[in-house]
């Protein structure tokens, strides 16, 4: 990873984070005028888009035959550039018609934050197809640089701050220092993985079929990484297997942090890998400064318990994790600088 610095006077409108499970756009002087799933409702003969964002996430696991929901940045590289430049030229118009000033704008110049493990390949495809999509010049920032902007980390200080980001596909653990990132990872692991645990669970200890969104909820309403919850207990609706009828089963929260422990294992993985690349001096600023959680998975309960556990360190939950990097996107453009490396 490098670590060179990049501030520079860029004037943008438009900020994106173009999330595996999640877009949100910043105008500059508005906030935040957009927050939808990075989903795509695509009629499968005619490639034609029938909705996008909460629309098309309703019909993921739904559709009939002729229509296919995507998620196109799934696993945190673009799995499909034309429907990702489908949704982006969505959001971005959608951007351009809620707030007046900007559509009298020819092309706005767009900030949009990408995850850091994606390739120069996958970095053009981006710009290309915000290009296509409507906006003017576009600037590039990784993902981990723009969370630690947004949740308000020092990031500029001559000492070590850890971000890490969990987010649907991808999980970006960096330690940023004199506004560079000084050692970082991304792995393909987040939210999604934890959903196809519960998934893989239900079918092994009840002979039980459930969508993704089912387990979402699982992993929401009574999903843990640490025993914070254990009372707690959930219906589950799905298919039986075996007789091949709707059923209920009652799960609770103990066996659902079991389940999830082997993804949640590879997350703290990535911790130990960053601290372990860390300078010792950036490292030793940690124990005073912790880790900050953000990205949809920071909220899973006791997550932050379970750092602290295995790594001594103190662990902070950001107050907006799901708007960590929107926000970041969102100071740099108040602030007309941009922070990369
Ligand atoms: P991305 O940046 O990849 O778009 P987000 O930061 O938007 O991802 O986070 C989305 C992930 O966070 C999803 O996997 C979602 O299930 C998960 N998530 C959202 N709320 C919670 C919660 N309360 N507990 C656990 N996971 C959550
Ligand atoms: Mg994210």
């Amino acid at each position: 990873m490098s670590t060179q610095f990049l501030a520079r006077m860029f004037s943008a409108y438009i900020g994106i984070d173009l999330g595996t499970a999640n877009c949100l756009v910043f105008v500059r002087d508005q906030g935040v005028v957009l927050n939808e799933p990075s989903v795509v409702a695509i009629k499968v003969n005619t490639k034609e888009v029938l909705a996008v964002g909460s629309d098309a996430k309703e019909m993921l696991g739904k559709t009939p035959v002729n229509i296919n929901a995507i998620r196109p940045m799934k696993d945190g590289v673009i799995a499909n550039y034309e429907v990702t430049e489908d949704m982006l030229r969505y959001f971005i118009q959608r951007a351009i018609h809620t707030v007046p000033w900007l559509k009298r704008l020819l092309r706005p110049r767009v900030l949009i934050a990408v995850p850091s493990g994606i390739t120069e390949v996958e970095r053009r495809a981006v710009m290309d197809s915000a290009k296509h999509a409507g906006a003017g010049e576009v600037v590039l920032v990784e993902e981990p640089m723009a969370a630690a902007v947004g949740v308000g980390l020092p990031v500029a200080e001559a000492a070590g701050s850890m971000i890490v980001d969990i987010g649907g596909g991808t999980t970006e653990v960096a330690v940023i220092s004199l506004s560079g990132i000084a050692c970082a990872k991304s792995v393909r692991v987040g939210g999604d993985i934890l959903d196809q645990a519960i998934i893989q669970h239900l079918k092994k200890e009840y002979n039980m079929q459930i969508g993704e969104l089912t387990a979402e909820q699982v992993k929401i309403n009574i999903g843990s990484a640490y025993p914070v919850r254990d009372e707690e207990c959930m219906d589950v609706k799905g298919l039986d297997m075996i007789a091949h009828i709707p059923k209920t089963v009652k799960v609770n929260a103990a066996e659902i942090r079991k389940a999830l422990q082997s993804p949640i294992s590879s997350i703290l993985e990535a911790v130990r890998a960053t601290l372990d690349c860390c300078k010792p001096d950036l490292a030793a600023d940690l124990l005073d400064r912790g880790i900050m959680l953000a990205g949809g998975g920071a909220k899973l309960a006791g997550l932050d318990k379970l750092l602290t556990e295995e790594t001594g360190l103190p662990v902070f939950v950001s107050e907006e994790p799901l708007n960590a990097v929107v926000n970041g996107t969102g100071v740099m453009l108040q602030e007309n600088s941009i922070w990369s490396a």
